[in-house]
């Protein structure tokens, strides 16, 4: 079945460090905007799909009957599962219990808070509008709100960031008890604003092995307060794997909507203009937004599923691979990994190839031999 996801470009203040395709929040264009959508998606549809995404952004800026009208062009435009995931993506200053029993009664039954920390200092310096308190809050909201499958997003190596201070934001997270957590590596990208604000205050990252040692530390600790890892940067409890984020790293069908989003589905990927106002006027003139449309090759989509597959916890079945694109992937890919084999890095369990803890560390140098 598809996934489909939903990008909502709005947010109330732009984050030093973020690299989305995003704008600051307008209540007109916002109108606008979730007409398009809704348009957009109705002439979509025709094939079934199971999961749909709001993400962004700041999904959580749309009001919850904007939410209802995308979900019900969804539901018309598509056979939607009745065990359906529909997760929305919010900031903890956006929510309130009220809202978010609202949003619950639009069609919404999983919300991933973005927290990034639960320390002040360093939600500051990343210049993001909540505080801890609000972050703890909202959580305890959203389960008051009825809800039973919400995840939040941590992020590591953060400017002045010590392992212990880290460990402090882990730590009250698993307090919090969510039921899944994302736990991403700072970027900085090299013309984002907090590129200029370390240099400014003088602000530095932990060294490397730092950075291996939070990532390591977090996912034992989460571990043992029983969650699984299923993902490189993706722990749940059972039962509450992102069934949407999964079509992703399982060779899956998705379609994307609205401004910048990316859609793949058989062999064909493409994405949407990226800004606002030209996919609404795109859709208003009932022409396609969809740019870079591109059929894959077959090569191409083989080194998609290994690179996509190996973020997998339980990694590859390279026999599955063979039925499905026709390749041996130990006679094609054999000698370039056996080096991460003897490192280390790669194990291989009867027909199927994964990456061990030290070996996610790694991940990008090892996909290389797939792309
Ligand atoms: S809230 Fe998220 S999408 Fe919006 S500016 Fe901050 S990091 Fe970017």
């Amino acid at each position: 079945m598809l996934g489909l996801y939903v990008h909502v470009p709005f947010c109330s203040a732009i984050c030093n460090y973020c690299n989305f395709n995003r704008g600051l929040f307008d209540a007109d264009l916002k109108v606008r905007y979730v007409d398009a959508l809704v348009a957009e998606i109705e002439r979509a549809g025709e094939a079934a799909a199971d999961t749909i995404f709001f993400g962004g952004g700041t999904p959580s800026l749309l009001e919850p009957d904007e939410v209802a009208r995308i979900i019900e062009a969804c539901e018309s435009a598509f056979g939607v599962a009745a065990d359906r995931e529909v997760t929305l993506e919010a900031n903890p200053e956006t929510v309130t219990e009220a809202r978010l029993a609202a949003f619950r009664r639009a069609g919404i039954n999983r919300v991933s808070f973005g927290v990034q920390s639960f320390r002040e200092e360093e939600l500051r310096r990343l210049s993001r509008l909540h505080t801890a308190g609000r972050a703890r809050d909202a959580l305890a909201e959203a389960r008051a709100a009825g809800f039973d499958n919400v995840s939040l997003d941590l992020m590591m190596w953060l400017p002045e960031q010590k392992v212990t201070d880290w460990l402090e934001s882990v730590d009250e997270a698993i307090a919090l008890g969510p039921d899944h957590l994302s736990l991403y590596l700072l970027e900085v990208y090299p013309n984002a604003p907090l590129k200029e604000d370390m240099a400014r205050a003088r602000w530095s990252q932990a060294p490397d092995e730092d950075a291996a040692t939070m990532y390591v530390t977090a996912m034992e600790r989460l571990e043992a307060a029983g969650y699984d890892q299923y993902e490189i940067s993706n722990v749940a409890r059972p039962g509450r794997r992102s069934r949407h984020n999964l079509k992703y790293w399982t060779d899956g069908d998705w379609l994307g909507f609205g401004c910048g989003a990316h859609s793949t589905r058989e062999g064909v990927r493409w994405k949407n203009i990226s800004s606002t106002e030209d996919y609404i006027d795109q859709i208003a003139r009932d022409a396609s937004p969809a740019v870079d449309v591109r059929r894959l090759t077959p090569d191409e989509r083989l080194g998609d599923a290994l690179f996509t597959g190996l973020r997998l916890v339980d990694g590859i079945d390279t026999n599955a691979i063979q039925t499905r694109y026709g390749v041996d992937v130990w006679r094609r890919f054999g000698a370039d990994l056996e080096p991460f084999l003897d490192g280390g890095c790669l194990r291989r369990e009867g027909a199927r190839l994964r990456l061990t803890r030290q070996g996610m560390l790694v991940a990008n140098e090892v996909m290389t031999v797939f792309v």
